[in-house]
């Protein structure tokens, strides 16, 4: 259920840089993670208890695994995920031994980060095989109390379903934070528009703001398949010669009529 993703070969590490929007969310989370793991001391002197965790909660593809990543890699932290789903599903019978596990290599190779992503799985209130499920909590809510602020150990937890997570685990200084990563609006998309074609040679004709206006309701995962479709139409086109090749707005308007919106799909799903 573990893995280590401090960016594999070949994987260039996440920085700040690659967050597009969400800077008030991004500096609250900072604000949490940064100081407790690079300078506990300062919270041992003032007799306060540094924060433990933080819960990012919004619609999936909005940026919390990047936030995540990117604070780790900027703190210099180990950075660990824990994928919700998999400690329940694919390691049943094993998962709090493997939670466990998780939270042991996590204090070894302080000062971590250890993401769990979709955390509703694991601690959420479900009907079928309940005993599981509350053992797993159980082992969840024990593992988070025992962090002590000098393990330099960081839990981020992050959720779709913030309503359907168990009480429990949200009550009582476990996450000492609840932060709303939220669909970017206008000028979120915009900045995200621009982390995703920073590389890109992009034609005189293209404006990232008309570009932004025109995708409402995308989020940040959807912005970026845009900017890879509009790639791939550019590409297509061919017929040039590599070094003049750029992107157009007609290539981002046929990348348009292939990606959809998430929230959309969603919606329409919903109906
Ligand atoms: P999930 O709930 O599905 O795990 P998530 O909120 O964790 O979603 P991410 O994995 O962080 O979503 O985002 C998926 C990809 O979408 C990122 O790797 C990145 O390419 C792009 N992306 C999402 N949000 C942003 C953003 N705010 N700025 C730039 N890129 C973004």
């Amino acid at each position: 259920a573990t893995s280590e993703d401090s960016g594999g070969p070949g994987e260039a590490a996440t920085t700040y840089e690659d967050i597009g929007g969400l800077d008030e969310e991004l500096d609250l989370v900072r604000e949490m993670i940064e100081l407790p793991l690079s300078e506990p001391e300062l919270f041992t002197r003032l007799g306060i208890d540094p924060p433990k965790g933080v819960l990012l909660h919004g619609p999936p593809g909005t940026g919390k695994t990047l936030i995540a990543r990117a604070v780790a890699n900027e703190v210099d932290a180990y950075f660990d995920t824990i994928s919700g789903p998999e400690i329940v599903s694919k390691y049943k019978g094993e998962s709090e031994e493997r939670l466990r596990q998780a939270f042991e290599k996590a204090s070894r190779e302080a000062p971590a980060i250890l993401f769990i992503d979709e955390i509703d799985s694991i601690a959420g209130a479900r009907d079928e095989d309940a005993d599981m499920e509350n053992r797993v909590v159980a082992q969840l809510l024990t593992l988070l109390d025992g962090l002590e602020a000098t393990d330099e150990v960081i839990v981020i937890g992050a959720t779709n379903r913030v309503d359907d997570i168990d009480d429990a685990i949200r009550r009582g200084g476990r996450f000492d934070r609840e932060i709303e990563i939220g669909v970017p609006d206008v000028s979120g998309r915009e900045e995200i528009l621009a982390v995703h074609t920073r590389d890109m040679p992009l034609a005189d004709d293209i404006e990232l703001a008309t570009i932004a206006d025109r995708t409402h309701g995308f989020v940040g995962a959807d912005i970026a398949s845009l900017c890879r479709e509009a790639g791939m139409a550019a590409l297509r086109r061919g017929g040039h010669d590599a070094a003049e090749l750029t992107v157009t707005y007609a290539d981002f308007e046929t990348a348009m009529t292939g990606v959809e919106p998430s929230g959309m799909r969603e919606y329409v799903a919903e109906q």
